[in-house]
């Protein structure tokens, strides 16, 4: 078993139109945008993560908005809601918030104790708030939204798979616990990690499989301290037989890839160096960010980008 692994470092997902999308998370979620670059594939493509005030590794939303996307079609074999803390009694406010921006799909519930808010993204992107302990974490507050309701990072997120048994061996090698189970839900959770730290796996045998597009999570990323853990964890990965791919530089983290068993596809992300190694905390998320290599074509990347809010 692995001891690297700290909860969740971000959650990627595909949009179509990136001004909605930028001012969905900074204006009525009022989470803070901590970088707006493109992405490494497709320069074209702007690659938008928003957080908390300095990005916090189990904080990061990251989107590519891909423009004229079809939407994504939900099912099983992907991340189906991704769950964010708010403080305990913030729900009220956001119902009511929600309600007043025009956000759809919302219902309320209670899962294993926890008051639950589940909502749409602009392109029917899974969402919930759940009220949770601050442990210690804090809201941005460069936004209306009070410091006492804002969002504190991610909660969890909870796969839809058709059978859950590969995922959750997987989750157990990488240091998740079994903690409950209700109905077709099973909870994981780690130990000793950021707050990020729930897993949910929803079964559900027969159903049809997910179709990725606008909406949709493209990948989701684990944490780990360094390099050093990350390799650590790479190894134990391959030796238990899974398809790794080499450590790759994504300037605010190094990344690895690998499909889980379910479908859903895993980063291992390290918490350095961080979003601040190339903007200072006041700035982060202000200016166009670009890979070394894409530097020189700022000029006609800039020309081709949609422009955002700030
Ligand atoms: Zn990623």
């Amino acid at each position: 078993m692995i001891s690297e692994i700290k909860g969740l470092h971000h959650v990627t997902s595909m949009a179509a139109n990136a001004a909605e999308n930028n001012s969905f998370f900074t204006q009525t979620l009022g989470m803070r945008r901590v970088k707006k670059t493109v992405n490494f594939d497709a320069p074209e493509v702007y690659h938008l993560y928003y957080g908390d005030e300095v990005g916090t590794p189990g904080s990061v939303m990251t989107y590519f908005p891909f423009g004229q996307m079809p939407k994504g079609r939900r099912g099983t074999g992907e991340v189906a809601t991704t769950e964010f803390s708010v403080p305990q009694g913030a729900l009220p406010f956001w119902k009511e918030r929600l309600g007043n921006h025009g956000v759809t799909g919302l219902s309320e519930d209670n899962f294993l104790g926890e008051a639950r808010l589940r909502f749409d993204g602009p392109d029917g992107d899974g969402f919930a708030l759940v009220e949770s302990d601050t442990r210690g974490r804090t809201p941005w507050t460069g936004t209306d939204v009070p410091e006492d309701a804002g969002i504190l990072g991610f909660h969890g997120a909870r796969f839809a798979l058709r059978d859950a048994g590969a995922t959750g061996e997987l989750l157990g090698f990488m240091g998740y616990q079994k903690e409950a189970v209700n109905g077709n839900v099973t909870r994981y959770r780690i130990e000793g990690g950021n707050a990020a730290d729930t897993i949910d796996l929803e079964e559900t045998r027969g159903a049809r499989a997910a179709g990725q597009g606008a909406g949709s999570v493209h990948h989701i990323a684990f944490a780990v301290e360094n390099r050093a853990a990350q390799l650590e964890v790479r190894k134990a990965l391959m030796d238990t037989g899974y398809n790794v791919t080499p450590v790759i530089d994504r300037d605010y983290f190094w990344a690895i890839y690998f499909r889980a068993p379910g479908g859903v596809l895993f980063e291992i992300a390290t918490n350095e160096p961080g979003f601040d190694r190339d903007e200072d905390t006041a700035h982060l998320g202000a200016a166009l960010k670009l890979p070394t290599r894409y530097e020189p074509h700022r000029a006609q990347i800039e020309r081709h980008l949609p422009p955002l809010s700030a």
